[in-house]
């Protein structure tokens, strides 16, 4: 989450910066240039995932799409409209949720292998299901 945070991901525009190879489109949609902000906030897929899993868990919290500034930003003051009970949960499935996104984005890339959106959300609630059994959720 820090380098999504201060958006050092390895997307196609940070891979640009440093001369790396990249196709530079969004490997999620394929309509725009990659970039952490694109990939993790304004991409159609991401932003389906966002709302699916919102929808799911029936929670009432702003996606990072609804008003975004920035990730630190959005997920600071959705966090303080989370009951404080909450919050912790919340954090987990912030970071649980991009991590997916990267995990979806890196398996096209790397592993020629593309979910939709529903397989991504069965991924994330398979990994609650283990966290809960962990009590980490
Ligand atoms: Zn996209």
């Amino acid at each position: 989450m820090w380098l999504v945070v201060h958006r050092r991901c390895l997307t196609a525009d940070n891979l640009d910066r440093r001369g790396w190879p990249s196709n530079g489109a969004c490997p999620l949609c394929l309509s725009t240039h990659e970039d952490c902000t694109h990939l993790f906030v304004h991409c159609c897929f991401s932003q389906q995932v966002w709302i699916k899993f919102r929808d799911w868990t029936g929670a009432d919290f702003r996606t990072p799409d609804d008003s975004f500034c920035s990730t630190e930003e959005w997920w600071l003051n959705t966090r303080k409209e989370v009951p404080k009970p909450e919050r912790r949960n919340f954090d987990t499935i912030a970071i649980l949720l991009h991590w997916r996104i990267w995990k979806e984005r890196n398996a096209r890339i790397f592993e020629q292998v593309a979910s939709n959106v529903d397989r991504v959300l069965e991924l994330i609630r398979e990994d609650i299901a283990t966290w809960r059994t962990a009590g980490c959720v």
